[in-house]
């Protein structure tokens, strides 16, 4: 199917009318009103006086303010706010339905014991849970083989996250880690560059000159997907978007152009853009003295004069006319934002990838520039400050085979990590795994106990600074509903841990937690709050005390940020001015010009991606999704019928993909939007989650892997 932008904009235009317009197809609205009628886990609304109420959404970071019509207590609709600072009255489909989570058939309201072999739950009481991961717990602090303890956190910022972090201060080795967010991950490469009072960098996305996305799925998960719509439906210019990735995914079709690359030829691709632009000079003219600078570095001068339009098109698979146009376009239209994104599920980028597209935001004066990378403050700490905290680290830094007890946050689905890349960071046949979720299918093949916790409108919830605002933000999710009752805050469920380990531990409580930040916000008497409920914006300090601002935060409000004072970039700090960044780089790109030079043979390349988590994490809108074909489902592989013809598949075969990691039976679909040559699978459960087949590398990418795709019918 063919989808262009006006269909994207109808699916993720979030609102009752946008609902209403989707293109999902009449068999699905027939089997709804089946469904509402048969099955027992649809919510039946009472009949009573309707009331509005208000919320933060917090299935993912974006947090988008949201308007709830209530029938007596229950949540009967969502909306979005059309004045909301950052979300602009967007919900995406997954926010839209986020009333339907409570009702998950697959809830589990009690502790559960998985064994993950046998694919069920063994007979276990929540005491004798609660006891078995004490005594694991404790064993960690006296036995050094039993391994280290670690705990991955799917949203840091939160007061929950310091919970999590004292907890791994307790053991020897313990391990706070933080997954590799595409969007910060991204933007580390200017880490300090505005000095310490700004430790962060956000996107002004809103005044964007151009973007030009390296696999962004800007329309489908990255970032709050309401900004860059309502800049889409703003801008008479529209988006100035070039979207360049190997499928054509909605984002694509949202584009200007699109430049369908070859898979992990991005930096080469971004090095190529960047030559064209010294070449031409056509970079910022404040950057003449930085551009000097750098062609003093032969590494940095030979890698770009190794990269013409002509040689770096034949190894991305575009055209070289494509190339020197885009780099024309871009500089034509500063600031230009170079975003390099990818859904985290869909596997992280690596360090070649971030070095060299980042290097189009220093050439093009993106960086500090209104509409490029602005510098941002954090959140102001709460004081005083928890004690003993370990410090965040990404996954790739855990040695493997060293985690003897994982805890894994599961409470914001869209961060997940592939199972096969958490199994080799555990300690062989002897590691406990504990999620906490409201599903026991979260990790089911990893984890070997789940403990249950609130959803999405059961639970008070911090909302901290999404990964692409351009200044800090706050907001809580306010409950609506009450949870079962052993479905429990991921932070008591830390203190009954830590009190059946007997370790030495105050119990800390997320309100006592939550009324701190709301105090160092209040105190810190910067920007300003918008309420949910009348639209109006008041600045921070005209709020009495912590008390008034708390009672705004509990109906429903977000704390904006103030702009930062005028601050220019450090570029000496930056990396690109080190002469070792660029040998390493010359040897990390020249390594994959030798892969791509390799003939082609009988493989293909496996790109695991994910469907849009927006638009499946509501139960009914899985099943709408799934059964209307509107995205491909699980155990799809998606081919471009060149492909199909090379390897003899013809459309709705049954085919085997084979790695050097496995096997996995497929459906053939063949698809126009996948580059020849390479087999898109979208992420799913875990049994046929592709990202299991995918060679991992030693910094934990596993975006492309070789594979052989053959008939199973023959
Ligand atoms: S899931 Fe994310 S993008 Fe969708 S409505 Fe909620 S916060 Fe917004």
């Amino acid at each position: 199917m063919k989808i262009d932008r006006r269909h994207v904009l109808k699916f993720l235009g979030g609102s009752a009318l946008g609902t209403a317009l989707s293109p999902l197809p009449w068999k699905v609205l027939d089997d709804v009103s089946i469904w509402t009628q048969n099955w027992s886990w649809i919510p039946v609304p009472p009949k009573g006086e309707t009331v509005i109420r208000h919320t933060t959404c917090a299935l993912c970071p974006a947090g988008c303010g949201v308007k709830v019509r209530c029938i007596g207590t229950q949540p009967v609709a969502l909306s979005g706010l059309p004045g909301h600072p950052t979300s602009h009255g967007f919900l995406c489909p997954g926010g839209l339905l986020g009333h339907h989570l409570p009702y998950d058939p697959r809830r589990i309201t009690q502790p559960v014991r998985l064994d993950s072999a046998a694919h069920q739950s063994v007979s276990r009481s929540p005491e004798q849970i609660l006891s078995d991961l004490g005594k694991a717990l404790a064993r960690l602090k006296t036995d050094a083989s039993a391994g280290r303890f670690a705990i991955i956190d799917s949203l840091p910022g939160r007061s929950t996250s310091l919970a999590y972090r004292q907890l791994a201060s307790q053991f020897p080795g313990g391990t706070y880690i933080v997954p590799a967010d595409g969007i910060k991950k991204s933007l580390c490469v200017f880490n300090g560059v505005f000095g310490a009072a700004y430790p962060e960098l956000g996107i002004d996305v809103e005044r964007a000159g151009s973007i030009l996305s390296f696999g962004a799925d800007l329309f489908e998960g990255w970032g709050t997907p309401g900004r860059l719509l309502r800049k889409q439906q703003e801008s008479d210019a529209g988006l100035r978007l070039t979207q360049i990735e190997p499928r054509y995914s909605n984002t694509a079709a949202m584009a200007e152009s699109w430049l369908p690359i070859w898979p992990g030829t991005e930096p080469i691709l971004a090095l190529g853009l960047a030559g064209v632009i010294i070449r031409e000079k056509a970079f910022n003219p404040g950057l003449s003295p930085a551009i000097d600078a750098l062609n003093q570095i032969s590494d940095f001068r030979d890698l770009l004069a190794a990269l013409p339009p002509e040689r770096t098109a034949e190894i991305c698979g575009i055209s070289a006319e494509a190339i020197s146009r885009t780099a024309q376009e871009i500089a034509a239209h500063p600031p230009c934002l170079a975003l390099l994104g990818g859904s985290y599920s869909g596997g992280p980028f690596g360090e070649d990838d971030y070095l060299s597209v980042n290097l189009l935001n220093l050439l093009t004066g993106a960086l500090g520039a209104e509409g490029g990378l602005v510098p941002r403050r954090a959140l102001p700490e709460i004081d005083p400050p928890v004690a003993n905290l370990a410090s965040p680290t990404d996954l790739a830094g855990v040695p493997d085979e060293s985690i003897g007890f994982l805890m894994i946050d599961g409470t914001v689905a869209r961060q997940s990590i592939p199972s096969a890349v958490l199994r080799r960071k555990l300690v062989r046949d002897k590691a406990v795994v504990v999620s906490f979720s409201s599903v026991a299918t979260e990790y089911a093949d990893l984890s070997h106990y789940v403990l249950p916790v609130p959803v999405y409108l059961e639970a008070f919830q911090e909302i901290p600074t999404a990964p692409d605002f351009p200044v800090a933000a706050f907001s809580f999710s306010v409950p609506l509903l009450s949870p079962p009752p052993a479905a429990t805050s991921p932070v008591e469920w830390v203190n009954r841990l830590a009190g059946s380990a007997r370790l030495d531990w105050a119990p800390l409580s997320t309100e006592a937690l939550a009324e701190a930040r709301i105090k160092a916000i209040s105190g810190c008497k910067r920007g300003s709050v918008y309420s949910y409920a009348d639209g109006a914006m008041k600045s921070n300090s005209d709020f009495a005390s912590a008390e008034e601002l708390g009672k705004a935060f509990r109906s429903g409000a977000s704390w904006l940020d103030s702009a930062p004072d005028p601050v220019k970039p450090e570029l000496t700090k930056l990396p690109y001015f080190q002469p070792e960044t660029w040998g390493r780089l010359k040897r990390q790109v020249n390594q994959r010009i030798e892969v791509r030079s390799k003939p082609a043979d009988e493989t293909v390349t496996l790109m695991p991606f994910a469907t849009a988590f927006v638009a499946t994490a509501s139960p009914l809108a899985g099943k709408l999704t799934r059964e209307s074909d509107l995205y491909p489902r699980a155990g799809d592989a998606l081919i471009s019928p060149s492909t199909a013809s090379r390897l003899a598949l013809q459309e709705g075969q049954r085919a085997e993909l084979e790695t050097g990691k496995g096997r996995l039976g497929v459906r053939i679909r063949l698809n126009e939007a996948a580059v020849p040559g390479t087999v898109f699978v979208p992420i799913s459960g875990s049994d046929a989650d592709p990202r299991n087949l995918c060679e991992i590398s030693e910094d934990s990418i596993w975006r492309a892997t070789p594979a052989k795709l053959r008939r199973l019918d023959v």
